[in-house]
């Protein structure tokens, strides 16, 4: 088989054939960087569903597929997946695995990393190659969010790593590209499969679509109270977004943490992102300073949200607030359309009426 040392692979996570868009982000990703080292990019799909992924895991940068079939590998449960990659590993000896810093992802990774003995890297924001010494190179934040590292395997392979969704692009699938197609049968022990899934009971609040949101309006610590998130819905619902949460409005109880912005909650990039009443410390910024367009509202001018604002609103929120709903709304009425992004721009700044102040607790 001319399959040798060396590939960069990519662990599609799927669920019934359906790949979470983080494994095509990764995909890209490694494909730049098994360019780098010379070597090719593979995708690996564990379970029954790689003959359908394999084609757009080609379109997305891969030129190997491993499809690895086996009954004990549908559902998800960690150790048959686990000794299913490791075998996979230690027959093709890939230089680099990455996953999605997903729940699954990281379970994966720790547990192969732990098998393969060899090192891990978790939530990177950023990964390169090291051309002299042929060493992937892992950045993610570091002492609270305070630095970021740049860590490095340099005696262990294969080098492993997860990355949190959103944090590369997907890149725009080529049609009609095909590549090496490589089944295998894992063994899996039985012992592997003491853990059943019994029931799948999905968490209510998972309907949160953060990640493909255009627009999130999100709110901080400056709102005082969980009710006055009601004014952030109302301008989502009139911008047909999503809200948003810092993760001190969501430690207060105010918000699900599905809804968290940053280092520990999702990483966002939307066409335009509103922080409103958030500071802007660096572990919120990790999760939105990709945002296209970013419009912050702080009573505070010296809060270090504006450092990279592209619109800052030095006010109370319960003014501003207000203000910019029924402007939004007026505009909408005029324009005789629904809002968008492109609308908030039309005719430069928009004018700022007080409106009504928000309660507290
Ligand atoms: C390991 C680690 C991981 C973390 N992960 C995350 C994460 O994923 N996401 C995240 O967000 N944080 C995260 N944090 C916490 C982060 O450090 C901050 O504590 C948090 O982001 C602060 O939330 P905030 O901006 O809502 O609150 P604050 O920092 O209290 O800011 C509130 C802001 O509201 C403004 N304000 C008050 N009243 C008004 C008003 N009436 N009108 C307008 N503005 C007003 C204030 O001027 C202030 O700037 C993490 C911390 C650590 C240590």
């Amino acid at each position: 088989m001319p399959v040798g040392p060396g590939e960069v692979w990519v662990v599609i996570e799927q669920e019934g054939g359906r790949a979470e868009p983080v494994s095509w982000e990764l995909m890209g990703e490694a494909a730049a960087l098994a360019r780098k080292l010379g070597a090719r990019p593979a995708a690996v799909i564990l379970g029954s569903a790689g003959r359908q992924l394999s084609s757009a895991a080609f379109s997305s940068g891969a030129e190997v597929a491993y499809l690895v079939e086996h009954p004990d590998l549908e559902p998800y449960t960690a150790d048959p997946h686990c000794q299913a990659l490791v075998e996979l590993a230690e027959k093709f000896t890939p230089q680099i695995i990455l996953l999605g810093a997903t729940t699954r992802g990281r379970d994966l990774a720790s547990a192969a990393a732990t098998e393969l003995e060899t090192g891990l890297t978790a939530d990177c924001t950023r990964l390169d190659i090291d051309t002299t010494k042929k060493l992937l190179r892992q950045t993610r934040p570091a002492f609270g969010g305070n630095v970021m590292a740049t860590i490095i395997t340099p005696h262990h392979l294969p080098q492993i790593a997860t990355v949190r969704p959103g944090v590369f692009t997907a890149p725009q699938p080529v049609e009609g590209v095909s590549g090496e197609t490589v089944v295998l049968k894992p063994h899996i022990k039985a012992t592997a499969t003491a853990v059943k899934q019994l029931q799948f009971v999905p968490n209510p609040d998972t309907g949160v679509t953060l990640k493909g949101a255009k627009v999130i309006v999100a709110g901080g610590r400056g709102l005082k109270a969980g009710r006055n998130f009601a004014l952030l819905e109302e301008l989502a619902a009139e911008l047909g977004g999503e809200v948003g949460a810092s993760r001190g409005a969501v430690d207060a109880g105010w918000i699900s943490q599905h809804r968290q912005v940053g280092q520990t909650g999702q990483t966002v990039r939307p066409v335009l992102y509103f922080a409103v009443g958030i500071s802007g410390a660096v572990q919120h910024l990790a999760g939105m300073q990709e945002s296209d367009v970013i419009v912050a509202i702080n009573n505070d001018p010296e809060a270090p949200i504006f450092e990279v604002a592209d619109y800052g609103i030095v006010g109370d929120l319960f003014e501003v607030m207000p203000a910019m709903i029924g402007e939004v709304r007026q505009r909408k009425l005029a324009a005789g359309a629904a809002a968008s992004p492109a609308l908030l721009k039309q005719g430069g700044a928009m004018r700022m009426e007080a409106g009504t102040g928000g309660e507290s607790e």
